[in-house]
């Protein structure tokens, strides 16, 4: 299927109660392994962000565009409701033809199974947290906090493949200095 024709197929998911976290997103459907899940509504501006609560601050989205730009959007349902995982099984790719921002399969994933995301991935400012991670996966960090530069250096070296276009684009001297050798065949 030609990425194009990928609307927001709102039918594939469902939100409902989440082991990890309150609600959280389930695919009522099997995703191959780089597949597009969705495409994340990006419409809805946060015009006053000094103004957000904390619980507000959740629902938010901080992310640079296409054309280099730093946005904060409403998250819509139901990718608001996608839990942070360390082991996560969708990641974030930016078409840098239009700008649409879509979710993509990290790995295989099963009707059923909950869809996770790493919320320190493409994020270079404080994350709202610290609260603790109950993601349950085997390499668990215990706490969700900070971005992608302060995560510990073996998971940056893992994401790196993963980072978004606009992101690696506005920090590339700052991931340069990372000086993360991606070792081939790890990604
Ligand atoms: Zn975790």
């Amino acid at each position: 299927m030609p990425e194009d024709d990928l609307k927001r197929k709102l039918a594939d998911f469902s939100v409902r109660e989440s082991k990890i976290r309150g609600q959280g997103v389930f695919a009522k459907k099997a995703f191959r392994k780089g597949e597009i899940l969705l495409e994340i509504d990006d419409s809805d501006p946060v015009l006053d962000r000094g103004k957000l609560t904390p619980e507000q601050e959740i629902f938010i989205d901080v992310f640079v565009t296409a054309d280099g730009k730093q946005k904060i959007t409403w998250m819509k349902s139901p990718e608001r409701f996608i839990n942070h995982s360390c082991d996560p099984n969708t990641y974030v790719l930016t078409d840098m033809r239009n700008g649409v921002r879509r979710v993509r399969a990290l790995k295989n994933i099963r009707r059923g199974d909950e869809l996770t995301w790493d919320y320190t991935l493409n994020i270079w400012e404080e994350w709202v947290g610290p609260v603790s991670c109950n993601c349950g996966a085997e390499n668990c960090r215990g706490i969700i906090q900070g971005n992608y530069f302060t995560l510990p250096r073996e998971i940056q070296r893992r994401y790196l493949p993963l980072l978004d276009e606009p992101f690696k684009k506005r920090f590339t001297e700052k991931i340069q200095s990372l000086n993360l050798t991606a070792e081939s065949g790890t990604a």
